[in-house]
């Protein structure tokens, strides 16, 4: 192996297996080093998204989705089912192929762009100099001219809830639960607990979320929030706001766990398994040698400008591993601007338009402000609103939960924020964040022809509702 290359990405998750990917497609010598093993000990690609996030939840959401649309909601449409089963082993067996598929894909797309894959654990030293000990153990040094730091994050462990991967788990350990627990209990009721929470639920569990906070999802829209809380209640989701975990006890195979409750009460819980999804935190463990001389701020994050840039010249840092909000995509196109920087191009990236999913059944995604935000900013706003019970596709589809927010600015009209809780929200977000992109006003949207009959429509009718000329609701025309 050679040991000087222009670039060196440490870390292979969506930021940097597709800096590298990006890097080596602009003709600069490119190696990424990963330090995940397989169960079988070799290195894999893909990190956390590919192999204990976006993917494997994805994979199990779906399945979930599936079992329980079978056993509850087909006796509407007139079709009958005598009985629903689910084998667990088989459920996990797929979601482990997908998983092989997509990480083999990576190493595939590498040698296809001509990075080179390197195997073990990288440091970062001082002059660009980065350490690989391979996973046998043995330490070389490579020579890099330019170095993006990778790593992406951890789950963030809470003491007074120490995860065992037996009774209490954390998301990694949640994706390989084998049998459904009869009661499940879920610390957190942010994206990722929902997401896992939902999973068991349709399978059968009696799952209860302690989330800390009086509001529910606070970084949301709060209608959006609003509407969301009450469509989970109804599916059963039992979620308690204000309930802060103070301890736990595992009694044979249960766990005991004691909250506060906001009014200072003290509360206990029992549960058959305990998943912990409190957030992430960034993986820098082992990544900075001292006198590397990268900063790293009060957060932990490695600090960065808005090009990714750290304070070393030539050292870049993206994805989880920096400021913002840690998901798949957001790296992903840090790591392309990364890329493209090096090689001397102008890229940039555009924070303000980052679509944010919860992928539960409805999904909740955003794009752009918040109308708390729009309002706290003090600029005037038009907001048009459309629900999903008055969509005939989403009748068709007995999927009528939910709505469709746009917030325009009332003077120029360009939409400033999307907020959707509804039937494929994820994908009619992105509709309108490319829209967004383009600088579209709320009128260039409800100008534009959408087919019939789609969910889409509801984007389209909340786009006319604000300014006032929804067809297919009564209009309640609103500048704030
Ligand atoms: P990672 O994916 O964490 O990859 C970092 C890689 O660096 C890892 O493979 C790690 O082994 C490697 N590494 C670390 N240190 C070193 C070192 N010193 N040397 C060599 N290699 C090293 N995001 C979404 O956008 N959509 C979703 O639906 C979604 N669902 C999620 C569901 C779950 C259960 C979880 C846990 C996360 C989910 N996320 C989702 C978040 C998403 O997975 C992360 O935002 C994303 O993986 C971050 O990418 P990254 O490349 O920055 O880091
Ligand atoms: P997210 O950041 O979306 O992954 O959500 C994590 C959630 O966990 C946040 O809403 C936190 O308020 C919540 N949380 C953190 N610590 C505790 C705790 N001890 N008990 C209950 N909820 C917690």
């Amino acid at each position: 192996m050679s040991n000087h290359f222009d670039v060196v990405v440490i870390g292979s998750g969506p930021a940097g297996y597709v800096a590298a990917i990006r890097a080596a497609q602009l003709g600069l010598k490119t190696a990424c080093i990963e330090k995940w093993k397989n169960t079988d000990g070799k290195g894999v690609n893909g990190g956390t998204c590919l192999n204990v996030g976006c993917i494997p939840s994805k994979a199990l959401l779906d399945s979930s989705q599936k079992f329980h649309e079978t056993a509850k909601d087909l006796s509407v449409h007139g079709i009958s089912v005598d009985s629903v089963d689910i084998d667990i082993s088989a459920m996990l067996e797929r979601k482990n192929k997908i998983i092989n598929q997509l990480t083999g894909g990576i190493a595939g797309l590498f040698k296809a762009n001509g990075v080179t894959a390197l195997y073990g654990t990288g440091k970062l030293l001082s002059g660009k100099k980065v350490e690989l000990t391979d996973n046998e153990g043995s330490v070389s040094l490579i020579d890099a001219q330019n170095v993006i730091l990778a790593s992406g994050s951890l789950p963030i462990s809470i003491p007074v809830a120490p995860v065992d991967n037996d009774l209490i788990l954390d998301s990694t350990g949640a994706l390989e639960i084998e049998e459904v627990p009869k009661r499940l209990g879920v610390i957190g009721a942010g994206v990722i607990g929902l997401e896992l929470g939902s999973v068991w639920a349709r399978l059968g569990s009696e799952v209860i979320l302690l989330e800390a906070l009086d509001d529910f999802l606070a970084i949301m829209d709060k209608a959006i929030a609003k509407e969301s809380k009450k469509i989970f209640s109804k599916q059963g989701l039992d979620i308690r706001l204000g309930a802060r975990v103070t301890g736990t006890k595992i009694n044979g195979r249960e766990v005991e766990v004691t909250y506060k409750t906001s009014g200072g009460e003290e509360l206990s819980q029992t549960f058959d398994k305990l998943i912990v999804c409190v957030g992430r935190r960034p993986y820098t463990d082992g990544l900075l040698a001292p006198g590397c001389g990268v900063d790293v701020d009060e957060r932990g994050s490695v600090f960065v400008n808005e090009f990714c840039a750290t304070n070393v010249p030539g050292v870049y840092a993206v994805g989880d591993l920096v400021r913002g909000p840690m998901l798949a995509h957001k790296g992903s196109e840090e790591g392309v601007m990364v890329a493209e920087r090096i090689a001397g191009h102008k890229a940039q990236m555009n924070y303000d338009i980052v679509p944010n999913v919860i992928y539960t059944h409805p999904e909740v995604a955003s794009v752009g402000l918040t109308e708390e935000q729009v309002k706290a900013g003090g600029e005037p706003y038009n907001v048009g609103v459309f629900p999903f019970s008055a969509s005939g596709r989403a009748m068709a589809a007995n999927d009528t939960d939910g709505l469709v927010k746009i917030i325009a600015n009332a003077d120029t009209d360009r939409i400033l924020g999307c907020h959707i809780v509804g039937p494929s929200a994820a994908d009619l977000t992105q509709q309108v964040a490319i829209a967004m992109e383009f600088g579209s006003s709320a009128e260039d949207l409800g100008m534009t022809v959408f087919g019939h009959p789609t969910l889409s429509e509801a984007v389209h009718e909340a786009a006319l509702a604000v300014n006032g000329s929804a067809i297919h609701i009564a209009n309640r025309k609103r500048r704030s």
